[in-house]
């Protein structure tokens, strides 16, 4: 995502997402670019198994849905968490499936892979002073202008500022 105010001005800005994912790949991107800030969004591991477990396929249409309803208080500094469920229409509720290896098994499983491969890579830049920690309040409509407002960015003009 490049800014678009901001490369009429001549500057280049851009905003790489799921990369790097293991330490090797940031030392080479540190070779040829320099990272301004590495974002860490963050979900409590409940409330993402919750959602990996929600997940259901319509059996007919092959349309996702998702049944888990996520509404946690505020507490001990974390924030609220709101993720509303993606119900299906009437038409598939009866044909509602859930895929072999969305078990609480396997999903965990999978969780801790993924702890495990991208600790080192967080530590890399958290010993840069480049990580910036952001605890998710929910979906993408609960989460977006907070993530603004973390960066200091005005929603108005996210789209010229956030990629600078
Ligand atoms: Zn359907």
């Amino acid at each position: 995502m490049h800014l678009e105010k901001n490369a009429l001005k001549g500057e280049s800005g851009f905003i790489l997402d799921g990369f790097p994912r293991t330490t090797r790949q940031a030392e080479i991107l540190e070779q040829v670019t320099e990272i301004n800030l590495v974002i860490n969004l963050r979900i409590r591991e409940d409330v993402l198994l919750q959602k990996c477990l929600g997940r259901r396929i319509c059996s007919q249409c092959g349309n996702n849905y998702n049944v888990a309803s996520i509404n946690i208080e505020a507490k001990d500094g974390h924030p609220a968490i709101y993720m509303a469920p993606l119900l299906p229409p009437p038409s598939c509720v009866s044909k509602l499936i859930t895929r072999a290896d969305d078990t609480e098994e396997v999903v965990k499983e999978r969780l801790r892979v993924y702890h495990d491969k991208s600790r080192p890579v967080e530590e890399f830049y958290r010993s840069r002073g480049k990580l910036l920690e952001f605890e998710l309040p929910g979906g993408i409509p609960e989460s977006w202008p907070k993530l603004l407002a973390a960066l200091n960015i005005e929603e108005h003009d996210s789209k010229q500022r956030l990629a600078a």
